[in-house]
């Protein structure tokens, strides 16, 4: 048998956002708010100022990642944002900070339905799986979101956050350091992703199968550069594709 794991994007492969109908900016303010109050009052009280340089660090951030595909970090960047208000350096770790942010599992994200039983299929069948996920959070981060998702147990093995590998997705090092955690090679590898770049040009040339997972429509001017080995609309779908892409991976 030659398939020993499958890896998974996280945000619209197997985690809905289309609930999600708030805006983000004022979703995160409360998260923001509860760092400010336990961390920088006796330093400042302007917390519009720190909001907004926050959210200015964020965008530039980002704004280079897609370039650089260097992966913005959310708490780093807390922690410059905090220090730019006059909070005394060095006082400060990330992982505390991270903390008091308290993320948790976003209201109106959810699922798709059929994840659950799909994931315990494959795992059942002996397969490896992995999360793989352009976050700008640390996986420790979102971890507690996806336990709150019942996600955790499919996943022992390997969670990657681009915040802890360094990289965003298509970037080869994200990919690399997924496989190492697994212990498989690309070639016994399938990644299953919703992005037509980050997803499936960066599997493939990582050297692993890549599964479109269709969730909204592939922009045309990619459809026809990018071409993924198999498209699914559901994850019922993915093993017949792996019949496929790894024939006998499982019993006749
Ligand atoms: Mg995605």
């Amino acid at each position: 048998m030659s398939l020993k794991a499958v890896l998974f994007d996280l945000d619209d492969t197997l985690l809905d956002w289309q609930g999600f109908k708030q805006d983000w900016q004022t979703y995160e303010e409360p998260m923001l708010r509860r760092v400010f109050d336990q961390l920088m009052t006796q330093w400042t009280s302007d917390f519009v100022a720190f909001v907004r340089d926050f959210r200015e660090r964020t965008r530039e951030a980002w704004r280079q990642g897609r370039g650089t595909l260097i992966a913005p970090n959310l708490g780093r960047i807390l922690v410059q944002s905090i220090e730019a208000q006059g909070v005394p350096a060095g006082q400060l770790s990330a992982e505390d900070v991270l903390k008091m942010y308290g993320w948790r599992a976003v209201p109106g994200t959810s699922l798709f339905p059929e994840v659950t039983a799909e994931l315990k299929r494959l795992r059942d069948h002996g397969l490896k799986l992995a999360i793989v996920t352009n976050a700008g959070q640390p996986m420790a981060v979102r971890d507690i979101e996806i336990g709150e998702h019942g996600l955790l147990p499919y996943f022992p093995e390997c969670r990657v956050s681009a915040a802890d590998a360094g990289y965003l997705k298509p970037h080869q090092a994200i990919f690399q350091r997924a496989l190492d955690q697994l212990g498989v090679k690309a070639s016994e590898a399938v990644f299953v992703g919703d992005n037509p770049v980050a997803d499936i040009a960066g599997a493939q040339a990582a050297g692993m199968y890549a599964v479109l997972r269709v969730t909204h429509p592939v922009p045309p001017m990619l459809s026809g550069l990018i071409v993924p080995d198999a498209a699914i609309n559901s994850l019922e779908e993915l093993p017949d594709v792996l019949d496929r892409l790894h024939p006998g991976w499982r019993p006749a």
